[in-house]
């Protein structure tokens, strides 16, 4: 361990006694990772090479400020934890750093005539909404990771739920935000629905990965739970279809919470287990909200599919989804083979351009994949996001696991940039796609992002390299 670094965690633990610090091998062979699917690699390919050099633990904001404060004053590295559930390597200690783990932090409060509820960054989504639930309410906020993201790590990440239609994105949720700087000094966004004060300071920190700051406190908006909710499924004889079927009805404002059309391939073992129409598509519709809202905007949605030729199949096929919402065992029990590799890659482009996006990169991916499935599970008035899900297996070892790995992500992104989409909708950059940036915000844009890392970070120390920065 260098001098600075033990110097910092003996003034830690005089200052702060309160703080956990955790230093055991097998404790920061624990935080060394996150679900980055290279991480997965480097854990079979043998002794892990970059591990933290200690775990912090702090249960406040004072604390979170104080041990900040200090890794100026020692110039040590500082990387923030959530979950740890991320999947673009955001939390590599490849430079000795120390974590932060936030879990600690998890006050509640909640102001039913704001209609918003503040929880400490270390709740998971799961904890959070259980307590909204408790009051009658909920954030809306239910991505896959729901039992291990926390409240940080999806500001951190700009995070997306199933419900996304109706409910939004992360960047729509938030209502407030607190942060710990750099230098350790609180910064308190304003709690205001809107403001003409300048640039919205929320949207400097939400995905930002822990280059800007610490997100310590998160300010969700809340809803009642809703009086009904329900699913159902169509199909149609082609993805494009189902897609025009959307777009109409997401442009002329219908906002159902739930909308997944899955494309030919992935449509597949659906249409089988149903005894649907062979070579077909799938789409699962959710609803949810007042009672006369919800049977309305089933009306609109079966309009806009019926002029695209959409079939309706009835509710069995869509709560069949919503019990099973949270299963990712395929793609991680590839992960974890021999050789093999997967990954979820979610990009996001206008309604002009999407299908080309989806097209291309289903044909650029499967050379070097055994499947390659593809959906579209989150739309807006102007685009939507697809997820291309690629399975590959070398037949190689792990290290031939990792090259292939590199191979694909490096053919999604450029093909989704070649044909107008982006490099992340949702997942973030991390270290993975770092080097991407450049090309979907251009020189200026990056300019402007490192200009304020080097005002707020001018040592360089907290989470170094995400984002390229
Ligand atoms: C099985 C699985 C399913 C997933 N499903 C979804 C999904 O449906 N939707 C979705 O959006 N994502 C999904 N993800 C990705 C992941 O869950 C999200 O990126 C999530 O927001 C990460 O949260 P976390 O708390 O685990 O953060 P971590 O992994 O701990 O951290 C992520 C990044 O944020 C930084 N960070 C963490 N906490 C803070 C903080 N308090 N302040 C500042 N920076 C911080 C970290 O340094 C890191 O760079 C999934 C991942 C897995 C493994």
């Amino acid at each position: 361990m260098k001098e600075n670094t033990h110097d910092f965690l003996k003034a830690v633990q005089e200052e702060l006694p309160e703080v956990t610090v955790l230093r055991r091998e097998e404790e920061r062979l624990i935080y060394a990772h996150g679900c980055y699917p290279r991480e997965y690699k480097w854990l079979l390919q043998g002794p892990y090479k970059v591990l933290p050099e200690a775990i912090l633990m702090p249960g406040s904001t004072d604390e979170v400020s104080r041990i900040m404060a200090l890794s100026q004053e020692y110039s040590v590295g500082i990387i923030p934890f959530g979950g740890g559930s991320g999947i673009v390597g955001g939390s590599i200690a490849e430079n000795h750093e120390v974590m932060l783990d936030i879990k600690n932090l998890k006050e509640f409060e909640i102001n039913l005539v704001n209609c918003t509820a503040v929880g400490g960054a270390g709740l998971t989504g799961a904890d959070f909404e259980n307590m909204l639930n408790e009051a009658g309410y909920t954030c809306g906020q239910y991505p896959q990771s729901f039992q291990s993201a926390v409240l940080g790590g999806m500001v951190a990440t700009r995070a997306i739920g199933t419900f996304s239609t109706k409910y939004g994105k992360m960047d729509d949720m938030v209502n407030s935000l607190e942060v710990v700087l750099p230098n350790g000094h609180v910064l308190n966004t304003h709690k205001t629905p809107k403001a003409s004060t300048g640039p919205e300071l929320d949207q400097l920190f939400l995905g930002s990965e822990g280059v800007y700051g610490i997100v310590t406190k998160v300010e969700m908006k809340i809803y009642p739970v809703a009086e009904k909710r329900y699913f159902e499924a169509f199909t149609f004889n082609r993805t494009e279809d189902g897609l025009e079927a959307i777009r109409q009805f997401v442009q002329n404002n219908v906002h159902p919470a739930v909308v997944r059309l899955y494309d030919e391939e992935e449509s597949v073992p659906k249409m089988e287990k149903y005894g649907f129409e062979k070579g077909h598509v799938f789409l699962v519709i959710g609803y949810e909200g007042l009672e006369k809202q919800v049977d309305l905007e089933r009306e609109y949605v079966h309009h806009y599919c019926a002029l695209n030729g959409g079939v309706p199949k009835g509710p069995k096929p869509g709560y069949d989804w919503f019990h099973s919402r949270f299963s990712t065992k395929k793609m991680l029990d590839h992960d974890a083979m021999k050789g093999g590799t997967a990954d979820a890659i979610e990009v996001a482009a206008p309604w002009d351009c999407i299908a080309d996006v989806w097209r291309e990169m289903r044909k650029a991916l499967e050379p070097m994949c055994e499947s390659v499935d593809c959906h579209f599970s989150h739309v807006y008035h102007t685009g939507a996001s697809v997820y291309v899900i690629f399975h590959a297996q070398t037949g190689g070892d792990d290290y031939d696991g990792e090259k292939r790995y590199m191979e694909c992500l490096d053919t999604a992104i450029r093909t989704s940039l070649k044909y107008g989409g982006n490099v992340s909708h949702h997942h973030g950059s991390g270290k993975a796609k770092a080097e991407y940036l450049p090309l979907e915000h251009g020189e200026a844009g990056i300019e402007v992002m490192q200009k304020i890392k080097d005002a707020l970070d001018p040592k360089g120390l907290v989470n170094k390299g995400v984002l390229g920065l």
